[in-house]
C-alpha cells in the first residue's frame, strides 16, 4: 500500500472559518435555513437519524395500523437502525439497473395496506425520482419520506428536495455539506404535517447539557482540524489503520454506534450554522462547476459510468462524483491500490444494508427481500471527492489510475 498524507476529505463539505465560531450572534438558524431553502418552516433535530425517527413516530401515530417502511437496499444503515428503533419493520427495495432509484416493479409489489412510508433517497446529492414513490404510496394510503440527508441544496423544478413527499429530512453531520458536527432538519409541504412533527418533537426531544457540550467540543475540534494541513492526523491515520486491518466498513465510516441520541440543537451551534450558511450558495455553485468539468473527464474513460441526475428538471448537489466501475473486481483493485493515496477516493457505503453482519438483524424478515441489483451497485460504486482541495494534478493522476485499472481488468 502506498503511504500518502491525506489532505483531501472524502466529500466537499463546507469548511468552517474561525469567525463562524464566535460565541455571540444571530441564533435563528430555523428562519435563516427556511429562507435559504425557500420552504415555509424547518424543524431542527440533533441528527438526520433522530429527525427520521421523529418523522417515523409522527407518521405511525397518524396511521397506527401500518408498520412497514420501504427503504432502498443500498443506503445509509442508520436508516434501518431508525426504523428498527421505532419498533417498525423495514422492507428492502432493490435498485433500478439504470439509476440509484428504487426498482419500480419491486416497489409496487412491496406496497400494501401494511405500508407506513416509502423512503426515496437522494444519495450523494443525486436527485431521486420521488414521483414514482408518491404514486405507489397514494395507491395504498402510505406516506413518503424523502431522505435528502446527502442533498441539502438540491432542487427539482426550482423547489427544494424534501418538498415533493410528505416529509423531507437533511443531515448536518460532518461531511454532508453544512455542518453543526451532528444535526438534522425536517421539512414538510403541508401545515398539518408540520404541526404533527412539531408536536412529536415537543413530546420526545429535550435539551441535554451533556450532549450539547460534547457536540460543541466536537464542532470546535472539527473546525480546527478540517483543513489540508491537519486532515491526515484527523482522518488519514485512522483510514490507513482500518485498511491495514482490511476493515472496509470502518474505512468507509459505516461503523455506526447503535445508540441514537435524541436532544435539541443548542444555541451556539445554531449561531455557527447561521454564519456558515451565508457561504453555502457560492460553495455549492463552485462545487457544481468543478464537478461538471471533472465528470466530462471521467466520462471519457472507457468502461466507466458517471452517475447523473436522470430527470432534466433535477438540479442535484455535488459533494462527490459517483462512478460505476465495470465490475466488482476492478472496483476492488482500484480501492485496494488507491483508497489511501490521497486522490479523494472512497465508498459511499460498503454493502447493501442486509449484507452487514451488524445491521442485518435489525431487518427481521426484511433481510429476505431479494435485492440483487442493489448489491451489484454496492459492489461497483466508488465516490470521488469533489472537495476544492483535490487539485487538478491529483485529479489527473486519479483518472490515469482508473483508466489503467479498467484496462488491466481480465
Ligand atoms: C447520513 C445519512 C443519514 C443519517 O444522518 P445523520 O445526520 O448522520 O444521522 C440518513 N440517510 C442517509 C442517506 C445518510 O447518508
Amino acid at each position: 500500500m502506498q503511504v500518502a498524507r491525506i489532505t483531501v476529505p472524502p466529500t466537499a463539505g463546507l469548511p468552517l472559518r474561525l469567525g463562524d465560531l464566535l460565541p455571540w450572534g444571530d441564533a435563528n438558524f430555523d428562519d435563516a435555513l427556511a429562507a435559504w431553502l425557500q420552504v415555509p418552516e424547518v424543524q431542527l433535530e440533533c441528527s438526520g437519524t433522530s429527525a427520521l425517527m421523529v418523522a417515523l413516530r409522527t407518521l405511525h401515530k397518524l396511521a397506527p395500523a401500518r408498520r412497514e417502511v420501504i427503504m432502498p437496499a443500498y443506503t445509509c444503515p442508520l436508516v434501518a437502525m431508525a426504523i428498527s428503533q421505532c419498533g417498525l419493520q423495514a422492507r428492502l427495495c432493490d435498485l433500478s439497473p439504470d439509476a440509484l432509484d428504487m426498482d419500480e416493479s419491486m416497489l409496487r409489489g412491496l406496497c400494501s395496506e401494511h405500508t407506513l412510508a416509502i423512503v426515496p433517497t437522494h444519495l450523494g446529492g443525486r436527485v431521486a425520482d420521488v414521483r414514482v414513490a408518491l404514486h405507489f404510496a397514494r395507491l395504498v394510503g402510505a406516506y413518503v419520506i424523502e431522505d435528502a440527508a446527502q442533498a441539502l441544496g438540491a432542487r427539482v423544478n426550482g423547489q427544494s428536495v424534501g418538498m415533493q413527499g410528505d416529509v423531507g429530512l437533511f443531515s448536518l453531520a460532518v461531511g454532508k455539506g453544512l455542518t453543526t458536527y451532528e444535526g438534522g432538519v425536517l421539512v414538510a409541504r403541508e401545515a398539518g404535517m408540520r404541526s404533527s412533527l412539531r408536536a412529536m418533537h415537543g413530546r420526545t426531544v429535550g435539551f441535554s447539557f451533556g450532549w450539547e457540550l460534547l457536540r460543541s467540543a466536537e464542532l470546535l475540534g472539527y473546525a480546527a482540524v478540517y483543513r489540508p494541513a491537519t486532515l491526515d492526523w484527523a482522518y488519514g491515520a485512522s483510514l490507513r489503520r482500518s485498511l491495514a486491518e482490511d476493515d472496509w466498513i470502518a474505512a468507509a465510516g459505516d461503523d455506526f454506534d447503535a445508540f441514537i441520541p435524541r436532544h435539541t440543537l443548542g444555541t451556539w451551534r445554531r449561531r455557527v450554522a447561521v454564519r456558515a450558511l451565508k457561504r453555502l450558495s457560492p460553495h455549492l455553485q463552485e462545487a457544481q462547476t468543478r464537478a461538471q468539468g471533472r465528470m466530462m473527464r471521467l466520462a471519457q474513460i472507457p468502461g466507466i459510468e458517471v452517475v447523473r441526475d436522470p430527470a432534466p428538471e433535477a438540479q442535484g448537489t455535488w459533494p462527490v462524483i459517483l462512478l460505476r466501475m465495470p465490475d466488482r473486481a476492478s472496483r476492488d483493485v482500484l480501492m485496494r491500490a488507491h483508497w489511501a493515496s490521497n486522490l479523494g477516493l472512497s465508498l459511499p457505503f460498503v454493502n447493501i444494508v442486509s449484507d452487514y453482519v451488524r445491521y442485518a438483524p435489525l431487518l427481521g424478515s426484511g433481510v429476505l427481500d431479494s435485492v440483487m441489483v442493489a448489491r451489484d451497485w454496492a459492489q461497483r460504486l466508488v465516490a470521488v471527492s469533489n472537495s476544492e482541495w483535490l487539485t487538478d494534478a491529483q485529479f489527473d493522476r486519479l483518472c490515469a489510475h482508473i483508466a489503467e485499472t479498467v484496462a488491466r481488468a481480465p
